[in-house]
């Protein structure tokens, strides 16, 4: 029997600057706490030793890990490497933002034994990048990837946000197809939201955006132009090249266990949820005194409906049985569904497309009835 092995996650909380939609938790970047904080996670980390856990991904996100000198974020991969059995051909991935690296900085990670970065592109058109309040330009950002890729990064992201304040279905045609000329192999799609409490969290801003309508119907074309240019779907957000999957983000979505590390984020292991609240200076005193348990035992049939229709490996009939699911209620909805065009069913799969996608969330009460 092989077993699944686990992933880590780092989270960094600081960011040069706070964009206006962004809800995760960062903070402005102090270089005193920065260290800090490093000597937090690195004592925090050392406690797995001796509890030989394999791990296949390790994960830095933020935030702004980049924001970090590249000789701190070597130093907490150090202490991965030393308190878990961490694979050989372990994906090792970094969040950057076009702006913080250059040719040095990229070059130490790589190697430390950084193999994958997810830049945050987000857009090719520099007055959409301004009305997201990011740092860069497209030319920044382009410059970064190609930087990255001759240090030796061979598997790199970039993200790209669909439903931009100013945004149109050319610009966005135009994003994907200078992403596309990029040496890159992963794409990651988001549609813009505005999440409470951001400063995008306003009236102005939200007559300035797109209705759902229009806002569906860029995704559909984002989809369709990924398509194209050979990145294919393979979750509701994120398109692969030559089969690279983001290693690690699938074990999220495969119910694989993962161990986050840091204020905000979460955990599954060994059949729970936590997670460390977001508070930096209660987790530098004490990374345990910040420990919130999430789920002791989470529902393994509303997890696994929810995750795996998320995924365009889609939901196995089988497997929902075998946890309680109703199978006549499913494959009732299943032919609505792909008579509305809304999910294909072959050989026990139901898989959502990408107009199901857009109303994952109503599919999935359906087949849960909740
Ligand atoms: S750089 Fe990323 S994490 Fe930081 S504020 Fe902007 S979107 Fe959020």
């Amino acid at each position: 029997m092989t077993m699944n092995k686990s992933g880590i996650y780092i989270h960094i909380p600081f960011c040069l600057r706070k964009c206006p939609y962004c809800d995760f938790y960062s903070l402005s970047l102090n270089e005193s706490c920065a260290e800090d904080y490093v000597n937090a996670l690195v004592s925090h980390i050392g406690s797995y030793k001796g509890k030989s856990i394999s791990v296949d991904s390790v994960y830095f996100g933020g935030g702004t890990p980049t924001s970090l000198p590249a000789k701190l974020l070597v130093r907490v991969l150090d202490a991965v490497n030393d308190a878990f059995c961490v694979d050989d051909d372990c994906e090792i991935t970094v969040e950057a933002n076009p702006c913080t690296v250059d040719y040095e900085y990229l070059h130490e990670l790589r190697n430390a034994g950084f193999n994958r970065i997810s830049f945050g592109v987000q857009s090719a058109c520099d007055n959409e990048l301004e009305a997201l309040g990011r740092l860069h330009s497209f030319d920044e950002a382009k410059n970064a990837v190609l930087t990255a890729r001759s240090t030796g990064f061979e598997n790199i992201s970039c993200d790209l946000m669909i439903g931009v304040i100013g945004q149109t279905q050319d610009s966005l045609c135009k994003s994907i197809d200078e992403l596309v000329k990029l040496p890159i192999n992963h794409i990651s799609a988001y549609m813009l939201k505005i999440e409470e409490g951001t400063p995008y969290d306003c009236d102005a801003v939200r007559k300035a955006l797109f209705d759902d309508d229009v806002q569906a119907d860029m995704y559909l074309l984002a989809v369709a132009e990924l398509e194209r240019k050979g990145f294919v779907q393979y979750e509701i957000s994120n398109f692969c090249k030559g089969g690279k999957r983001s290693r690690h983000n699938m074990k999220y979505w495969k119910l694989d266990d993962y161990i986050g590390f840091g204020p905000s984020a979460h955990s599954f292991f060994g059949g729970k949820r936590f997670f460390y609240s977001r508070d930096l200076e209660g987790y530098i005193k004490d990374p345990l005194s910040t420990l919130e348990i999430e789920d002791e035992n989470p529902d393994k049939l509303i997890e696994y409906t929810m995750l795996s229709l998320r995924l365009c490996d889609g939901l196995d009939v089988g497997h929902f049985k075998k946890l309680g699911g109703d199978v006549s209620r499913l494959e009732k909805l299943a032919s609505d569904l792909c008579f509305s065009k809304l999910a294909t069913y072959n050989e026990g799969i139901l898989r959502l497309t990408p107009n199901g996608f857009l109303v994952s969330n109503s599919v999935i009460s359906r087949v849960l009835n909740i």
